[in-house]
């Protein structure tokens, strides 16, 4: 069986993160979305989209925000199995993404892509389209959000951006990321989930990074 990038990149025997894709989701219910603060190398925020059976995923260096002027890098990242949305806890400082990583914020979506023409596409679709459009249904954060991929020179990673789009949950005066730091799952900080979960060598590395 070939191993996808997201099982290539990581070592099962090592790493707390789920390995398979988890229980078939029934259908009719809303596609998931979840957004995973994560202190590896550099902070991050790991935002991913449920799509054709799988997390689309993208990591923002800043986070979300509620403001439509900021304009947020986001870097593609693999596919990550639709499990991955409950993950909480300290991956190991050695291995892929080493550090730890909470559930900053999680919900459900929806679709709002459209294609040039302005028909509907599916999020797998409008990933490969390089514009997709959601309205998310999050605790912290909510409403649309755009993900748009921008001019990248042949050889280069594409680059993408997470912008709010203007609605009445817009907010410039709102700084999620930074004033509602929890958990929504436990109500934990990174801080706490490598306090509690990590080892000693993961607390020695991964702590610089939280100070
Ligand atoms: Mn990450």
């Amino acid at each position: 069986m070939s191993k996808s990038e997201y099982q290539r990149k990581r070592d099962f025997a090592r790493t707390p993160e789920p390995q398979a894709a988890g229980a078939k989701p029934k259908p009719g219910r809303w596609p998931l979305f979840v957004i995973q603060q994560h202190a590896a190398t550099s902070m991050h925020f790991d935002f991913r989209l449920e799509a054709a059976g799988a997390l689309k995923s993208w990591a923002v260096p800043k986070g979300p925000s509620t403001d439509p002027r900021d304009k947020r890098l986001a870097m593609p990242t693999e596919d990550h199995p639709l499990s991955y949305v409950d993950f909480e806890g300290v991956i190991p400082v050695g291995e892929y993404g080493g550090g730890p990583m909470i559930v900053w914020d999680r919900g459900v979506y929806e679709n709002r892509s459209v294609d040039k023409r302005g028909h509907d596409v599916s999020v797998a679709k409008a990933v490969e389209l390089g514009s997709v459009k959601v309205w998310l249904h999050g605790q912290k954060i909510g409403g649309g959000y755009a993900l748009v991929r921008t001019g990248s020179r042949p050889g280069e990673r594409p680059r993408w951006l997470l912008v709010k789009e203007r609605d009445a949950e817009a907010d410039a005066r709102r700084n999620p990321t930074r004033t509602q730091p929890e958990s929504v799952v436990s109500g934990r900080t990174l801080k706490q989930v490598l306090a509690d979960e990590g080892s000693e060598a993961d607390r020695a590395k991964a702590a610089k990074r939280l100070a």
